[in-house]
């Protein structure tokens, strides 16, 4: 049988993608290698609110909706924000992954878990998948993620410069006392002492706690799971907060974080999601980027099929309206992790918090609320004050 798209990575990124092609019309088929699709993808599970609502996704899948952030930037201090309003909410993936592909099923896509990928190979008028049989499809969609084998295909010499690395613990903790301890917030921990170059978060859910620790894994020089365990067990604050939680649960994962992988389309093939580098370089934010990758992809492939055309010259328009989308939140993004990076440690940039003003926009920034430009034209008065104020006190 010739399917009309085979999506390669039942994550967020193929499955928005799936859905919006089936809804089309096209025969769409995802093939993903878990046991179900994206089931337990290493994650912290935040979903900001323009994810919730943009994809109009059903609040029964949060485990506790967000309305607030604390940020701890250096020992012993910390600010909290609270909104008027919800500003996203923490997800299980294995929930999402369930809930998105019940989405693209009852679309008409056809979603089989535990099927691998292993080759693909482009032919004439059509790509031919190697997995447990062999598939043949007009068009390929690569959502593999950050170890993509489709993204290595069309980028041999992949020269993706930084890469995050995270460890992550999920805890269980009883749910009376993560609403006492918790509350409604997300919490972000800064410090070179925290994180060589990220940061450490604590995302409450309904009976348990995703507790990570990201790096620029050029940073790394020790063991990342070290700083996790430190930070569990010996943080001043972080450590008391978790006191009667128990781990139930370890992974380690890598993140892109240089923005879009070089090549993302080729003839009857696209990349969406982190296997087309669309994370904030800044944050990790992925998820919302991937569906959105997800969504201009299908719009492009129904065009394709439209117009009868799979070739590499007809598909470079998802890469422009990709980049006009959200190329520029991912330039910036960029331009920001620079900024921070020329410092020695993840100190740098941590003098400039004690501003209340900037206190809000760092707020904005890890909920997603504010475009990254808004955020840095809105900073400009903070960094020059805490620039005179350095040079003054010498
Ligand atoms: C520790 C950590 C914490 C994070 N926290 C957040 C957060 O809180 N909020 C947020 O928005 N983002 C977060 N991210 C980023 C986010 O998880 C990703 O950006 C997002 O999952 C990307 O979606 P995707 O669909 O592109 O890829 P994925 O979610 O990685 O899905 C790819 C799927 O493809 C499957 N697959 C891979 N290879 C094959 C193959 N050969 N054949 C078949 N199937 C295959 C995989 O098993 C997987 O199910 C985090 C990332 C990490 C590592």
């Amino acid at each position: 049988m010739m399917w009309d798209v085979i999506i390669v990575g039942g994550g967020p990124a193929g499955l928005v993608c799936s859905e919006n092609l089936a809804s089309c019309g096209l025969n769409v088929l995802v093939l993903d290698d878990r046991d179900e699709p994206n089931m337990d993808k290493l994650c912290g599970g935040m979903l900001t609110e323009r994810a919730l609502r943009e994809f109009s996704l059903d609040e029964n899948i949060l485990e506790r909706e967000i309305w607030g952030v604390t940020v701890a930037y250096r020992e012993g201090e910390s600010f909290t924000i609270d909104y008027d309003e919800r500003v996203g909410g923490n997800v299980h993936r294995t929930k999402l992954g369930k809930y998105l592909a019940q989405r693209a099923l009852s679309s008409g896509a056809e979603v089989r878990s535990k099927e691998r990928v292993k080759k693909l190979k482009i032919r004439q008028d059509y790509v031919e998948l190697s997995a447990s049989e062999t598939y043949q499809t007009k068009m390929v969609v690569g959502a593999d993620g950050v170890n993509s084998i489709i993204k290595n295909l069309l980028n041999p010499m992949d020269d993706r410069k930084s890469l995050g690395f995270c460890v992550q613990y999920l805890m269980s903790m009883e749910p009376e006392l993560i609403d006492e301890r918790f509350g409604q917030r997300n919490e972000f921990y800064y410090g070179g002492d925290v994180s060589p170059f990220g940061y450490a978060w604590i995302f409450p859910k309904g009976d348990c706690l995703a507790v990570g620790v990201g790096a620029l894994l050029s940073r790394v020089e020790e063991n990342l799971k070290v700083y996790l365990e430190n930070f569990v067990k010996r943080h001043p604050v972080a450590s008391k907060k978790l006191a009667g939680s128990k781990v139930i649960r370890f992974d380690a994962a890598l993140v892109p974080l240089s923005g879009f992988t070089s090549k993302i389309y080729s003839n009857h093939v696209v990349l969406i999601g982190d296997a087309a580098g669309t994370v904030s370089p800044i944050t990790g934010e992925g998820v919302y980027y991937s569906m959105i990758s997800g969504k201009i992809a299908a719009e492009v492939i129904n065009k394709a099929f439209q117009k009868d055309n799979f070739g590499e010259k007809f598909l470079s328009v998802y890469k422009k309206k990709l980049k006009k989308q959200i190329g520029r939140e991912l330039k910036w993004g960029i331009w920001l992790q620079n900024y921070f990076l020329k410092g020695q440690s993840s100190n740098v940039g941590i003098g400039i918090m004690s501003n209340k003003g900037m206190q809000k926009l760092v707020g904005d920034l890890l909920m997603g609320r504010k475009s990254y430009t808004q955020i840095l034209v809105q900073a400009i008065p903070y960094w020059i004050k805490n620039k005179i104020r350095s040079t003054v006190s010498g």
